[in-house]
């Protein structure tokens, strides 16, 4: 194992990030597989370099890293951080294990689609959100030992997620607030107190496989961390539960646009304090005369593709004989039709003066 350290402040002179991921990328083609680097805020540090010998591992040693750490790291790598590190820990990783000996800035794992990332402290706002699984390849895992922000795992799509509140008395829940929302896979393992998660998602009991899984998966985390001897006080799986997304046979809540809006949507967004809203909704264009934009066709450059067909989401285009028409009944005017024809047979003629 060849072995290389990087100090990235030199008599008070910064390496730039560039500067940083351009020496590590040639000296991994000299054959260094090991990195120990004093950084100074650089980003990216870890991510998507493969060792020349592909057989061989790359291993980082970080300290004071910059945001994104091992984004889209590669499996075969891993990565210690001593210490907390900022956002995006993890971004999009690809297959490599990540452990930060501290704490994590926002969105930790976001994205992340392989590999395993552990946290020995807590992690910011909307960490794991649009984690995924490609069943191709192994789950991607993001195990933290305290506590996440709020809005966490937002729209996750796969991944095994587990948060072990620890140290968390002070919170009303370990998931901060409105955590879940639009989570459509995976499954979040937590232990300690919930509140205000997604009406998207439901919390269930563990079965016999989920402890099977987090027995072990906790004290391989543990280990990692160098915190096994907080396994007996964690390892109590009446303690833990499983969140994972309703299907469209549980009996959730339905809510008009309007009403989300209103009621969940402008309270708690991120744009709360400010926005102006009057909470319309539009209504769905409707077809006929009422509709904003009419199509008509030209039969001079068509060469019978079918794709403006294809794309129309109304099914409103009619061929016959190679003659297209749109159907006025079914139309809506959304333009899409002319939007997709590389030969611009379609034009759309404006319907508003006429609506007036
Ligand atoms: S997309 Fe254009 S070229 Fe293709 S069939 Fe439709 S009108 Fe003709
Ligand atoms: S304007 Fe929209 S709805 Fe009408 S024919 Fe074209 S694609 Fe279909």
């Amino acid at each position: 194992m060849k072995k290389y350290s990087i100090q990235t402040l030199n008599e008070n002179k910064r390496m730039s990030t560039q500067e940083l991921l351009q020496l590590i990328t040639a000296k991994v083609e000299e054959g260094y597989t090991d990195f120990e680097i004093n950084a100074c805020g650089q980003h990216n540090i870890g991510g998507s370099v493969w060792a020349k010998d592909r057989a061989q591992s790359l291993h980082f040693l970080l300290r004071n890293p910059g945001q994104r750490v091992g984004a889209m790291a590669l499996k075969g790598t891993d990565i210690f951080v001593e210490g907390s590190a900022p956002a995006d820990v993890g971004w999009l990783n690809s297959g490599a294990e990540i452990i930060v000996d501290g704490d994590c800035g926002d969105t930790a794992a976001h994205c992340a689609a392989g590999g395993k990332i552990y946290v020995s402290g807590r992690v910011g706002t909307r960490s794991g959100a649009l984690m995924k699984h490609d069943p191709k390849f192994e789950s991607p895992e993001f195990w933290v030992l305290k506590n996440t922000g709020s809005f966490s795992f937002e729209f996750m799509g796969g991944g095994i997620a587990v948060v072990c509140g620890y140290d968390c008395d002070e919170f009303s829940s370990v998931l901060g607030n409105r955590s879940c929302v639009g989570m459509v896979g995976g499954v979040i393992y937590v232990r300690g107190k919930i509140q205000d998660i997604a009406e998207c998602v439901k919390i269930v009991n563990l079965d016999e496989n989920d402890i099977n899984f987090l027995n072990s998966g906790l004290k391989e985390f543990l280990n990692k961390i160098n915190k096994l001897d907080l396994y007996t006080s964690l390892s109590n799986f009446l303690d833990w539960k499983k969140i994972i997304p309703c299907t469209k046979n549980d009996n959730t809540k339905k809510m008009s646009v309007s009403e989300f809006k209103e009621k969940v949507w402008v309270k708690d967004g991120i744009f709360s304090d400010f926005v102006r809203d009057d909470f319309k909704v539009f209504p769905i264009p409707s077809p006929g005369e009422g509709r904003f934009h009419i199509p008509s066709w030209n039969a001079e450059n068509c060469i019978n593709c079918k794709i403006c067909i294809n794309n129309c989401p109304q099914s409103a285009i009619e061929e016959n004989d190679k003659i297209y028409k749109s159907n006025p009944e079914k139309c809506i005017g959304c333009g899409i039709c002319s939007a997709v024809c590389s030969k611009k047979c379609w034009t759309i003629s404006d319907n508003r003066q006429e609506i007036a």
